[in-house]
């Protein structure tokens, strides 16, 4: 299997890549990495007579702490955020998906942008960046636009970014005193495999004890990551403990609307859903207890 003949194009500014996209339009795509561009150009997924290289504008690149939060440029790789002082150090959820996911080769080229653009439904960074309340800012030469990650896919590969949009940088807001996130993904092995299921817990608790806000978000078993606001709002104003956890993970298990394929039944991905739901929150209420 060979890439059908593309021309490659390498704008060295976002107005460049503007240009270029609005000249080549719907005959062009955007090259981040290219893990699963290539692969999908090989395949006949995609058709493409241009790509569109980001690889020169450094501007995408980066880990940056801002007002608390965390920036991340489109165009840093899984492996730059994973090793990043601020992930190590304050996000350890974010680590859960970028220690885990595929093998260090592809870390080494995939970029969080190409991760959230493709809208793969078992892409691993979309579910724990949603329960963090995530949003992603959408460049074009009309201007800059923010939306939430909840908002962004509209389905398997879809998501609202118009054609002439480029996705720069992800904002992860500031962590409050009581919060705590998780990750928990199952795959068939450890290493360079997909996820079968995951599922990502935001937990706010006030001082008391008492959760505050929490959320839910499932992947590889929906069309989009699926944030399950009823699960969420089972858990509010409880006292968290594995009875809530266990009735929460029954209302994600039943929100899935996992497939059947070689990686597992719908029926086995519902199961692991709310054992994954009850690790997420353990998980998460113990760094929540710890930033009180
Ligand atoms: C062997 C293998 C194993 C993998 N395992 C995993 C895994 O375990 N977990 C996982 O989540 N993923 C996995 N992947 C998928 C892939 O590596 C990731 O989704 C990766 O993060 C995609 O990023 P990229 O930079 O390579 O994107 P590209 O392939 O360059 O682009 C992907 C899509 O996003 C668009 N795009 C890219 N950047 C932007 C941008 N800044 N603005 C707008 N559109 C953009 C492109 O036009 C394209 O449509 C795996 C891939 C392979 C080949």
């Amino acid at each position: 299997m060979f890439i059908p003949e593309v021309q490659l194009h390498e704008p060295a500014s976002l107005d460049e890549v503007g240009e270029a996209m609005t000249d080549l339009a719907d005959d062009a795509r955007l090259l981040a990495g290219g893990t699963d561009l290539l692969v999908d150009l090989k395949t006949g997924r995609v058709r493409a007579g241009h790509l569109i290289s980001l690889h020169r504008i450094g501007a995408l690149r980066g880990v940056s702490e801002a007002k608390g939060g965390l920036r991340v440029g489109a165009l840093t790789t899984i492996t730059q955020l994973d090793r990043s002082r601020p992930v190590g150090e304050r996000f350890p959820a974010l680590r859960e998906a970028t220690s885990r996911m595929a093998a260090p080769q592809i870390r080494n080229a995939a970029t969080v942008g190409g991760n959230i653009a493709c809208a793969v439904p078992c892409a691993d960074l979309p579910p724990i960046l949603t329960a963090m309340k995530a949003s992603v800012i959408l460049w074009s030469t009309r201007g800059h636009r923010e939306v939430a990650l909840e908002a962004f896919f509209a389905g398997p590969r879809q998501t609202v970014r118009r054609n002439d949009e480029v996705l720069t940088a992800v904002e992860i807001p500031k962590p409050s005193p009581g919060f705590g996130a998780a990750y928990a993904r199952f795959a068939l092995r450890d290493g360079n495999a997909i996820a079968v299921a995951s599922v990502a817990a935001g937990l706010w608790v006030d001082r008391g004890g008492a959760v505050r806000e929490a959320r839910i978000v499932l992947g590889a078993v929906a069309p989009v990551p699926k944030l399950v606001e009823a699960a969420g709002a089972e858990l509010v104003g409880q006292a968290p403990d594995e009875d809530v956890f266990s009735r929460a993970a029954d209302i994600a298990r039943d929100a899935a609307e996992p497939i059947s394929d070689v990686r597992g039944s719908a029926d086995f991905r519902r199961e692991i859903v709310g054992v994954l739901t009850r690790r997420a929150l353990r998980a998460a209420l113990r760094r929540a207890e710890e930033a009180k």
